[in-house]
């Protein structure tokens, strides 16, 4: 397959004006804005294009919500790429910081929005320094201020930094830190698309979503959507990790099986390791195993096999890791990403992290796995946003198809310790 966003992606100076133009670079802005804005939005509907930040919601359908009329509405750009795993949004904003520019220019021409930021992790420092050098660029070369190409559509862009928090990466966290608050994500509805950044309308779509859009333009929504499969059009970029030969960021047309991207892309385990399990999403999917390595890499394939696709990042475990080690990974991060503004989540995850340590301290019994899997679905579909159920997911995946590794983790590490012999410890002993 030839790559859409990531073709010639390392030619040296893409990064700059000059080469971005003469690779075609804005002339899809160009045909956008000789078309009718209903047109354009039109087109990206008829793309099926999905969401590549983590809930593959169709762009079309977002920029619809958007009430009509004369208002102020925004548009946010979320580069605040932060779910472990995940690093194809940071390749792509170094390296072609203008398909980005261009992809937003165009969507906020056919949503009718005339001022956009771009939310960016504060630790992506060099991106952030590149993407502002390239929005100077942009507005030098009328491609962004008053009436962008003489089209009368005027478009202002920002860019700011954030702080280093991954609740800003979700949507209304990052609308309030946005604002200047603190981080922490608001009750929905109302959803930003009705009232969003500052209360009014806000379109937020993430860096590769918006950076595929000249793509679709160039092709025509419905080519573009004859890439792919079903209700998974187009390409998408995977950011491939863990035990893998050849880490790193693969553009894959959706559906093909996992075991061409990990396998045929990344190179697989070294010689002589299996893989044990792996994250299709990032890791706050719910893991797979060897015997899913066949599975269609698309949202619905994944979402049958009872995870997602998430933000289209792979981490592959081999049999060298324990399962416990990966789950104690995993819990950590998220008991320390907890904003704590709910208490499903800030207990949850707290609670999980002090079972998990029980069993690697060799404090625990089987029947701790009990409790361990019965918090996790208390937790699930419980809290204000989708953090709780990041950690949750994976977490009662792992009990559900490694548990007799586990019971086995729990008796070793009871060894281990020299923790007296279940009968006399009791089951079921409470966390503290
Ligand atoms: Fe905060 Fe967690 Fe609740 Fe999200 S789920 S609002 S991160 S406490």
């Amino acid at each position: 397959m030839k790559p859409l966003i990531f073709d010639n992606i390392d030619e040296p100076g893409l990064n700059t004006l000059a080469v971005y133009e003469r690779r075609g670079g804005y002339e899809m802005l160009r045909k956008a804005l000789a078309m009718p804005r209903e047109a354009v939005l039109q087109e990206i509907s008829d793309s099926g294009l999905r969401g590549r930040g983590g809930a593959g919601f169709p762009m079309g359908m977002k920029a619809g919500f958007l009430p009509k009329g004369d208002m102020p509405k925004y548009l946010t750009c979320n580069a605040d790429e932060s779910e472990p795993g995940t690093f194809k949004d940071r390749e792509l904003m170094q390296k072609s910081p203008h398909m980005l520019i261009e992809g937003i220019a165009i969507a906020c021409y056919a949503a009718a929005i005339t001022q956009a930021f771009i939310y960016i992790r504060g630790e992506y420092r060099l991106q952030g320094d590149i993407l502002e050098a390239a929005i100077a660029e942009a507005y030098a070369a009328g491609y962004l201020g008053d009436g962008i190409l003489d089209s009368g559509q005027p478009l202002s862009l920002v860019l700011h930094r954030g702080a280093g928090a991954y609740i800003c990466g979700e949507e209304t966290g990052l609308l309030d830190s946005l604002e200047g608050k603190r981080g922490n994500p608001r009750l929905k509805p109302p959803f930003p698309a009705i009232q969003g950044l500052y209360d009014g309308p806000t379109l937020i779509n993430n860096v590769e979503t918006l950076a595929t859009v000249p793509h679709v333009i160039r092709l025509g929504g419905k080519q573009y959507a004859e890439i792919g499969v079903e209700r998974s059009s187009g390409t998408k970029l995977v950011s491939v990790s863990g035990d893998v030969q050849r880490p790193g960021n693969y553009e894959i047309e959706l559906g093909i099986p996992s075991r061409e991207i990990i396998f045929g892309l990344a190179g697989g385990p070294q010689p002589g390791r299996e893989v044990k399990l792996w994250f299709p999403g990032g890791s706050s999917s719910p893991v797979l195993t060897r015997d899913d390595l066949d599975l269609p890499y698309d949202f619905d394939s994944m979402a049958k096999a009872g995870t997602m696709l998430g933000s289209g990042a792979i981490i592959v475990v081999d049999d060298t890791h324990t399962v416990l080690e990966v789950m104690s990974k995993v819990v950590k991060f998220y008991a320390h990403e907890s904003c704590g503004k709910c208490v499903p989540c800030r207990e949850g995850t707290n609670w999980t992290h002090k079972m998990v340590h029980r069993i690697e301290s060799g404090e625990a019994t089987p029947m701790d796995l009990d409790l361990l899997a019965s918090v996790q679905t208390q937790i699930i579909g419980n809290c204000l946003c989708v953090l709780g159920d990041a950690m949750a997911m994976p977490v009662g995946s792992m009990v559900a198809k490694f548990r007799p590794e586990l019971e086995a983790e729990v008796e070793a590490a009871r060894e281990r310790a020299g923790t007296p012999s279940l009968a006399s410890a009791g089951a079921g002993v409470p966390v503290h």
